[in-house]
């Protein structure tokens, strides 16, 4: 099959997070790891995982690995290995609880790094300091650089749901889907010598649910509906108002993963008490993530925000607070 045949599909579910609302808990995390990431082999994937911003995420460093396109061209990036995931651990509660051992609780095998090794670190100089989470998952992309570079054409993109899923049955192991992605979401499965990535929950979405890390979203931080349905919140974040952003578009994979960007931070402050007009996320680390265009964006809600708080109407703001919860999730499939 071509890749174009393979791309091709009627309906496109997309994803928003709200990273003013997201409070870093891992319940998304973890609800996908439970319910999906479980088998031998797969102890080191997070297919969702939340990091700190600006931090160096994970796996280690992510952003700089390399793959998607330019100027069209599929490029090739680096795999990962598993020290920048983080080599799984347990900690020695059963030596200190039951065999005497003396001495703080300790990772075993000793670890170096894992996922969230850096959590709520940032950057900036106290009082000035700042971070955000940011929650990460496959991006279902529009034009999946796991997709084209797969040598075995294990991977497609559902033509009723545009969620991009590996054929186990024809997943080789070759890992040229690891190399490409540039956000780092197939994993190697060392045991099945297959690889495994987020497939967007799609036994739930084909019953109407949503999927797990949206549904259990503690912050009520995530939109998942489809990009042809007006009614739902992540068109009018996404179409209509364009306030919610690809990450690091500049991959040309054309994600279907966005964020609202963090508006809603603190000021600068002076150490004193004293706040001045600046945020302390600067405006220069969200363009590099988000684009020039996050700029408009942070205008369009700060300006609907102080609607609100001047008790005028603001049908962006009712959409990010969830005043109408259903709305978040998608309408079930017709
Ligand atoms: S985020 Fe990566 S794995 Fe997911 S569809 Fe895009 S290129 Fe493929
Ligand atoms: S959509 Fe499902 S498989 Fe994908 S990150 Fe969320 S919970 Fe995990
Ligand atoms: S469950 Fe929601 S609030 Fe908690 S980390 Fe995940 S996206 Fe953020």
């Amino acid at each position: 099959m071509t890749t174009e045949a393979m791309t091709r599909s009627n309906r496109q579910l997309a994803f928003v997070t709200d990273l003013n609302k997201c409070i870093g808990c891992q319940t998304c995390t973890v609800a996908c790891k439970r319910l999906w990431s479980k088998n031998p082999g797969q102890d080191y994937m997070y297919w969702r995982n939340v990091e700190t911003a600006p931090g160096l995420g994970y796996p280690k460093n992510w952003p700089e690995k390399g793959g998607g396109y330019r100027n069209d061209e599929l490029q090739k990036g680096k795999r990962p290995g598993l020290a920048d995931y983080g080599v799984p651990f347990e900690f020695d509660y059963e030596d200190r609880l039951f065999k005497g051992v003396k001495g703080r609780v300790r990772p075993r095998p000793s670890a170096r790094w894992a996922p969230n090794w850096e959590d709520d670190q940032g950057a900036g100089d106290f009082p000035n300091n700042y971070y955000f989470y940011l929650p990460r998952m496959c991006n279902h992309c529009e034009k999946p650089a796991c997709l084209e570079a797969c040598p075995s054409d294990a991977i497609y993109k559902r033509v009723q749901d545009g969620l991009v899923v590996i054929n186990l049955d024809k997943c080789d192991g070759k890992k040229d889907c690891i190399e490409a992605c540039p956000y780092a979401k197939p994993y190697f499965n060392g045991v099945s010598q297959q690889a495994n990535k987020c497939f967007g929950c799609f036994p739930r979405v084909e019953k109407g649910v949503a999927p797990a890390c949206v549904a259990q979203c503690v912050g009520r931080a995530m939109h998942v509906g489809y990009l042809d349905d007006p009614d739902s919140s992540v068109y009018k974040l996404v179409r209509t108002w364009k306030v919610a952003l690809p990450l690091y578009a500049e991959f040309g994979t054309r994600p279907n993963v966005y964020y609202v960007p963090p508006f809603l931070g603190p000021m600068m402050e002076d150490g004193m008490g004293k706040t001045a007009r600046d945020a302390k996320i600067p405006l220069a680390l969200l363009e590099k993530m988000f684009g020039s265009e996050v700029k408009n964006v942070l205008a369009v809600l700060g300006k609907e925000r102080d609607r609100k708080r001047k008790n005028k109407p603001s049908e962006i703001m009712d959409v990010l607070i969830g005043a109408r919860s259903a709305d978040m999730m998608m309408s079930p499939l017709t």
